[in-house]
């Protein structure tokens, strides 16, 4: 039997010649905006985590420009937004706010940005919800629901509290909501200055994110759908417990490739900008797939928790609180996907746990 880095060599022996390119090796630093193309800026924003920045995208209109995503919501973000509009940024106005989803480093300055100049504020009706819903979300109910759920899959009691203290705090991560929004849908076309976007939304790292592509341009913002050289974080979360959200993630990626040509100028919302695109959605398809297969492996000779799989998963990595949460969501899509797909069976013992056996 192979070891799991023997597993994992392989893996990557087996993977397609490379053909990513990324132009720009260097990112702008903490006071810079780059234009990565004519009339499209590129500029970063500090995060308080690993994953340690956000990019940030602006796309000239008639009026102005349009911004795409926020930052985090905090003071710092808030004073870097400040001294971009004082300096590179300035007698810049914007003209409209679009955000690509609800995550708190995406939309978390949006109400600020909405009330800072008096601009509409643009996303999907999903996220706009989700946005909606997670500043509701310590409710006494979703922490019972919530403990139910990791207790379910295996957590033992203090991997619970943990796991239910972090996340709790949407509220300090997100400036209060824009209280309107104008609706961004898949499938739709709009217009920023002479350019047209087709809106293409996906499922799987957020319920209904947007990406934008333009076609005559050749380039594609793919926010965290299809990031550069990290794999978005694809979750099941308590209050959708049986969620596909890996299957969906997937779908998403096969019609990003179908929609989208290879040599397009990707720009995500982390990493850096690339060349490459539907290699890239096939190593983020071959990335699961691996995951999977250690997974069936796993549950061949015996029956496992999800508990039990996030160490076989996860093995390579040591994780802090804020990863463990993610680790532990991660696992559980992965285990409802090979349900769905009947890769995997599972029994809810006597003590209330599910287990899961490899067909
Ligand atoms: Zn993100």
């Amino acid at each position: 039997m192979q070891t799991k880095a023997e597993r994992i060599a392989a893996a990557e022996a087996a993977k397609p010649i490379d053909t990513l390119r990324y132009p720009w090796d260097a990112h702008p630093g903490p006071d810079q905006v780059v234009e990565v193309l004519p009339g499209v800026l590129w500029l970063r924003l500090k995060l308080p985590f690993r994953l340690n920045h956000v990019n940030i995208y602006l796309l000239e209109d008639d009026n102005g420009w349009a911004v795409v995503d926020t930052g985090f919501g905090n003071d710092e973000t808030i004073a870097t937004w400040t001294a971009l509009f004082d300096g590179p940024l300035k007698g810049k106005t914007v003209s409209r706010l679009i955000v690509t989803h609800a995550h708190p480093d995406h939309i978390g300055q949006a109400g600020w940005f909405v009330e800072r100049f008096g601009c509409p504020f643009y996303i999907s009706q999903v996220e706009y919800l989700q946005g909606v819903y997670h500043r509701n979300r310590r409710t006494e109910e979703r922490v019972v629901n919530s403990r139910h759920f990791f207790r379910r899959h295996g957590m033992d009691e203090a991997i619970t509290e943990q796991l239910l203290g972090r996340g709790q705090d949407y509220l300090k991560k997100t400036a209060p909501l824009p209280a309107a929004y104008r609706r961004l849908s898949n499938g739709q076309d709009i217009t920023i200055g002479k350019r047209s976007f087709r809106i293409i939304t996906g499922a799987g790292h957020s319920p209904d994110q947007v990406t934008m592509y333009c076609a005559a341009d050749k380039f594609y913002l793919s926010a965290d759908q299809v990031l550069s050289k990290i794999s978005p974080n694809v979750s099941v979360w308590a209050h959708e417990p049986d969620e596909n959200s890996l299957g969906s993630y997937l779908s998403s990626l096969t019609g990003i490739a179908a929609a989208i040509p290879n040599d397009v100028l990707v720009l995500p919302g982390h990493g850096v900008p690339f060349y490459g695109l539907h290699d890239r959605v096939t190593q983020l398809s071959e990335h699961h797939e691996e995951r999977c297969q250690m997974i069936a492996d796993a549950c061949r000779d015996e029956a496992m928790t999800s508990a039990q799989l996030v160490p076989v998963v996860f093995w390579k990595h040591v994780l802090d609180a804020h990863q463990t949460g993610f680790a532990a969501g991660e696992l559980i899509a992965h285990v409802n996907y090979m349900l769905a797909q009947q890769r995997l069976t599972q029994t809810l013992g006597d003590d209330g746990v599910l287990r899961f056996r490899a067909v």
